[in-house]
């Protein structure tokens, strides 16, 4: 529908930098918390009049780690949104990302009644040694407990995040992680294999590590039983890395997946809105000193030209299973460019172009 949007927060605190992450974080530490709260604030209020008219069906909290900002924070932001003027979806999917070692009762509950309606919490692995390769800084047990905790506390749209392909990793301890899962109140989860990224200590170290991951037949493996394992406990493949119950995709991540604007606030935060995609400042400082001077703390911006900007979102719709519907892709995007109808032309499904 049009006039819908999506809303994403980049809160970046962690209590440690894990080894393989890529992301803008920053230290765990209180000074920082204030400023930053203040420059979001400021920054929704700049942003506020291209808003206007907008209908929002997804808000993201993400990180970072989220649960690292107590939950009066996520009332003001929701606060300043819903007194905005701007419509908000009745069952408008308010996502918290976690990480199982911050999860209480006392505080989800408190995170529910600030509005909060899905928690995604960074699991990984229910092994011990692999958490530990991984750097994080839970063990199996509170990780099965914070799901059982998010769920007690009333939020029972709760996703997960599970790592595969990692170093050490074997099909046994792959099958115990996915066992474990199954029997927990999951209505998403959200399936990632390793990935060496630039200026991370696995990617500096990752001649030593890959000849400690599983081989790529035992790999492929692993993904064929990650898929078993779930949809046999009614967790379906929707997209490439997605799995939900029946109803429970992830309407933010779909929107990704489908060219829904969004806006992003936050230190390294992305956007894509009119078709013009651009990145927020990867650095505390230089956010808070552009917020400070009521500038948008912008400093990457692109516009892919025609037909690039289409062939990149048909390319990206097709990480969904239910694939593209042509009819309907044309009636919103105009006839299908030349570049993209010759390869299409050689695929079965596309006879109707
Ligand atoms: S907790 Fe998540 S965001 Fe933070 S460093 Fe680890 S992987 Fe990165």
């Amino acid at each position: 529908m049009t006039g819908e949007i999506s809303l994403y927060f980049h809160i970046p605190f962690c209590s440690k930098k894990c080894p393989y992450c890529h992301f803008f974080v920053l230290p765990d530490e209180q000074k920082f918390k204030t400023p930053f709260l203040d420059a979001l604030l400021k920054e929704w209020t700049l942003r506020l009049p291209q808003l206007l008219g907008k209908k929002i069906v997804s808000i993201y909290f993400g990180g970072g780690t989220p649960t690292k900002l107590p939950p009066p924070a996520y009332k003001k932001i929701l606060e300043k949104i819903a007194d905005s003027g701007i419509e908000i979806g009745e069952d408008c999917e308010i996502t918290l990302e976690g990480n199982p070692e911050d999860i209480t009762l006392i505080g989800m509950e408190q995170y529910g009644a600030a509005g909060i309606n899905r928690v995604s919490l960074g699991i990984q692995s229910l092994d011990d040694q692999e958490l530990l390769t991984l750097g994080r800084t839970h063990n199996p047990s509170k990780a099965l407990e914070a799901v059982q905790t998010v769920y007690d506390a009333g939020i029972l749209n709760i996703s997960g995040d599970l790592m595969f392909e990692l170093p050490h990793q074997t099909l046994h301890t792959w099958e115990k992680t996915l066992h474990r899962i199954s029997q927990l109140p999951l209505s998403h989860l959200s399936l990632y294999n390793l990935t060496f990224e630039p200026h991370t200590i696995f990617f500096k170290n990752q001649q030593q590590l890959l000849p400690q991951l599983p081989s790529e037949e035992i790999r492929l493996h692993m993904l064929q039983t990650a898929i078993e394992t779930l949809e046999s406990i009614g967790l379906r493949r929707y997209e490439i890395s997605a799995f939900a119950k029946p109803g429970m995709h992830s309407r933010h991540n779909t929107g990704y997946w489908t060219g829904r604007p969004f806006l992003g606030f936050g230190p390294s935060a992305f956007s894509y809105w009119e078709g013009s995609r651009f990145s927020n400042v990867a650095n505390l400082n230089k956010y808070l000193t552009d917020l400070e001077h009521d500038r948008l703390p912008v400093d990457f911006e692109e516009c892919l030209p025609y037909p690039c900007n289409l062939q990149e979102l048909f390319a990206v719709r097709l990480r969904l299973l239910e694939g593209v519907d042509l009819t309907e892709w044309k009636a919103t995007y105009g006839p299908i460019p030349e570049e993209l109808e010759k390869p299409l032309m050689g695929t079965s499904n596309a006879k109707d172009i």
